[in-house]
């Protein structure tokens, strides 16, 4: 199938819109007519510029209210379209895209359409064009793409065709069954869209929140899968309507939807149970085991601060790097990499966030073929100078220019901390503060960039996603959304906000872009955690007694419990029998902090709680311009 864009999925001016088109590696596109209107050249320049790209022209679009119109209008329409048709030659673009009328004076009746469209079929085939009817969702008389195969059928004309919408089909949740009988050479082109499930209207669901494949929650698949039936393998492009869309970045965009391409005929292979000819030959999403380690990229003067927070979280030094100022430090099945080098990519990093996450190394069952469908899916592949002893560890672009590392147990890449690290000590008999594994890791981000993050998780791991949520920030609203492994093996929080108050906007001055904003341990006892980090000395977040005073009256618990809740300011969330546990340490160095959790067969995050803690952290946070705490 040719992968195609309308030009106004993306946001900036037409040059640079064709350009981005051209970089992600889109063969067509459909000119919006705005786009063109906007642009400061003549429809040859664009035509020139566009076959300098090497990019098609497929369609011209839209073309309004046009069949059904009362005999005083129906003259007018016609020479509007001539006047199209003329800009279509200077573009060389050969389809208009013609939808269905929304005009409230507009006649009904599918053998009236049918007449209209004949004839202007007619004066395209004239002039060499062709046209393709589409049923808008809102249309008048034609809200269904049944009644618009329908009168397609019935204008009966080589140069009329029909054009298929997975929005207008699936929002109105139309049935697909009629969508096989369409013989496959009466469809000029398909558009693709998903959608956030949302209750309203549908005019402004589909102009505010349309998204790319795989990003919504609309039976896309079945789409597919009715059309595939067609043997349709003609146009597929393109054609989202979004708010966050028009404020970010053209070219991270482009490739965002020529991704979400790739990866929806990946899932439709597998649906239909046989390869599709047009489909991208990737290894299967990749199942992750478990997060390998996490790097902080840090400057030498912050380290010793550093290294004592995780020393009182009982964590101990077990490695150095054989030839970088890079340690490791580890307690139960957690490891941290302190990257301290003053050369290479984590010093970099450092020099431009300051002491953060650089990187995020993942286990999984396969690295080789994760990267192999990573960069399928155009994804951006990393590497840097190997050194003598050293691993070369596959790696990608991930949020905010960090790095996502492919570890597997199979390869000698399983072998890393021994490879690549000398022992300094060996592991204490007690297992540190009870802390196992990464339970979960939040990542703050622009809002524009959520649903870039989103697919880029989703398409290339095996993981879910819930739905998004909304948490109330004492500096206004948050969006939440997790990818998450089945088995709970990965779990990651993507949060992004509009206003600049909240804590997850600070972040991202602070840290000067996106990145991990904390991370969760897990323990299998909060309380002796608690008490370990006690003794130890590590401050946690104070939780105001107001808090324990209405989870009494919430929530019938055990006064002991309470109590010991209390003393040690952990949060407490009850669903159903399940219990979660929460505490969080002192926020560092303005930037991050830890969580500890203790789950007991909860599968949440706590997000009753999330405003209490958020209200708490901006207690503590350093007004702008003051002296640190
Ligand atoms: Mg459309
Ligand atoms: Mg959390």
């Amino acid at each position: 199938m040719h992968m195609s864009i309308a030009t106004v999925c993306l946001s900036g001016g037409l040059a640079e819109k064709l350009e981005a088109i051209a970089a992600a590696g889109f063969k067509g596109v459909e000119i919006f007519e705005n786009d063109l209107l906007s642009f400061n050249g003549t429809p040859s320049d664009v035509r020139k510029m566009a076959a300098d790209l090497n990019l098609e022209i497929i369609t011209f679009q839209p073309f309004r209210d046009f069949e059904g119109l009362p005999p005083e209008r129906r003259a007018r329409a016609f020479a509007r379209a001539e006047r199209k048709f003329d800009l279509m030659a200077e573009l060389g673009c050969d389809l208009l895209l013609v939808c269905s009328n929304v005009a409230p004076d507009c006649l009904g009746g599918i053998d009236r359409a049918a007449t209209d469209l004949r004839e202007l079929g007619e004066r395209a085939r004239v002039r060499g064009v062709r046209i393709g009817f589409e049923a808008l969702a809102w249309g008048r008389h034609i809200n269904d793409y049944r009644d618009a195969w329908e009168a397609v059928r019935r204008a009966d004309h080589q140069s009329v065709g029909l054009v298929l919408d997975t929005f207008h089909t699936l929002a109105r949740k139309t049935d697909l069954s009629a969508m096989r009988s369409i013989p496959r050479d009466r469809i000029f082109l398909v558009q693709v869209a998903d959608a956030p499930a949302m209750d309203m209207d549908v005019l402004s669901w589909s102009r505010h929140f349309r998204n790319f494949p795989g990003q919504g929650d609309l039976a896309l698949l079945d789409f597919m899968a009715a059309l595939d039936v067609t043997g349709y393998d003609g146009l597929l492009s393109l054609e989202i309507f979004n708010d966050q869309f028009r404020a970010g970045s053209a070219r991270s965009l482009a490739v965002d939807g020529h991704r979400s391409l790739i990866y929806m005929m990946d899932q439709l292979q597998s649906r239909i149970g046989r390869p599709n000819t047009n489909a991208v030959k990737l290894p299967p999403r990749s199942h992750c085991l478990g997060t390998e380690f996490i790097e902080f990229a840090i400057d030498g003067g912050n380290l010793p601060e550093f290294e004592r927070l995780l020393g009182g979280l009982g964590f101990f030094k077990a490695g150095q790097h054989v030839s970088k100022a890079v340690s490791r430090w580890t307690q139960g099945n957690i490891n941290i990499v302190l990257n301290a080098d003053t050369d290479g990519f984590a010093n970099a990093f450092n020099i431009t966030h300051g002491t953060s996450v650089c990187a995020i190394g993942l286990r999984v069952a396969d690295a080789k073929a994760t990267l192999e469908r990573a960069e399928g899916l155009l994804d951006y592949p990393f590497r840097q100078p190997v050194r003598p002893g050293e691993l070369d560890i596959p790696a990608v672009r991930g949020l905010g220019g960090s790095l996502v590392y492919f570890i597997d147990p199979a390869s000698d890449l399983g072998k890393v901390w021994d490879i690549e690290f000398k022992a300094t000590a060996p592991s204490p008999a007690a297992n540190g503060a009870g802390l196992t594994v990464v339970d979960h890791i939040s990542q703050s981000m622009h809002y524009e960039e959520m649903l870039t993050w989103l697919l880029f998780y989703t398409s290339l791991l095996e993981v879910g996603k819930t739905a998004e949520q909304d948490v109330l920030d004492p500096g206004g609203l948050v969006k939440s959304q997790v990818v998450q492994s089945a088995d709970g093996a990965l779990r990651i929080v993507l949060n992004a906000s509009q206003s600049s108050r909240t804590q997850s906007s600070r972040f991202l001055s602070e840290a000067f872009g996106s990145g991990v904003q904390h991370i969760a341990f897990a323990t299998d006892d909060i309380f002796k955690t608690a008490a370990a980090f006690k003794a130890s000395g590590v401050a946690l977040l104070p939780i105001p007694e107001n808090y324990y005073d209405d989870l009494e009256a919430k929530i019938d618990l055990d006064a002991a419990l309470l109590q010991e809740l209390q003393a040690h300011n952990v949060l407490y969330d009850r669903d159903g029998r399940s219990e979660y546990f929460q505490m969080y340490t002192q926020t560092f160095d303005e930037r991050f902090f830890f969580e500890i959790v203790e789950r007991r067969a909860y599968t949440g995050f706590g997000a009753a709680n999330a405003q209490v803690r958020l209200t708490a952290q901006a207690r503590q946070a350093r007004a702008p311009g003051l002296p640190r705490r």
